[in-house]
């Protein structure tokens, strides 16, 4: 079971809802969804696309600004801002390890909301940091018990943890 961007946000969210998420999630439909992607649709990208056709990522939207590449991750609130911001780290992070210097945007069309993403140290420390206890997370045969969490009522998993 390998990291993917989504997981690194439920992680933040929820270390359980990750390891649950995980157990469901097919890794190769993310990876193909990557490869179909929208990036795809978008001709001027379509060689970085091949460039960049990295599992565990699933961009919302990408476009060039001066040399530059800007990609997008759209969301339905504010609520989880920590964790979207930590799942674009993840993104970047990755981009970078390919050799791609791109910078990243949270967008909440609802809110009419936007915040820029770059890749600090200090957010790269927290990827870092985040993707190594969510790789021991995901070894363990055992989810970690049901703590509840503000997040609790909104999760696809509640019923599940709380019945
Ligand atoms: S319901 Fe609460 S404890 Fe259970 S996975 Fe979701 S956020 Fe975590």
């Amino acid at each position: 079971m390998s990291v993917t961007g989504t997981l690194v946000q439920s992680y933040a969210v929820c270390p359980r809802q990750a390891w649950l998420m995980a157990r469901q999630m097919e890794p190769e439909r993310e990876f193909e969804l990557l490869v179909e992607g929208r990036l795809n649709q978008l001709e001027h990208y379509e060689r970085s696309m091949k460039e960049i056709e990295l599992p565990g990522m699933k961009i919302d939207r990408v476009r060039r600004e001066g040399g530059r590449l800007v990609f997008s991750e759209i969301k339905k609130s504010t609520r989880y801002l920590p964790a979207a911001r930590l799942q674009v780290g993840y993104y970047l992070l990755r981009l970078r390890e390919e050799g791609i210097e791109a910078s990243g945007e949270i967008l909440v069309p609802k809110e009419r909301f936007r915040e820029e993403v770059e890749l600090t140290p200090e957010l790269e420390e927290k990827v870092s940091e985040t993707v190594e206890k969510l790789e021991r997370l995901l070894e363990s045969y055992q989810p970690p018990p049901a703590r509840r969490i503000r997040y609790c009522g909104k999760c696809a998993y509640a019923e599940f943890c709380w019945s």
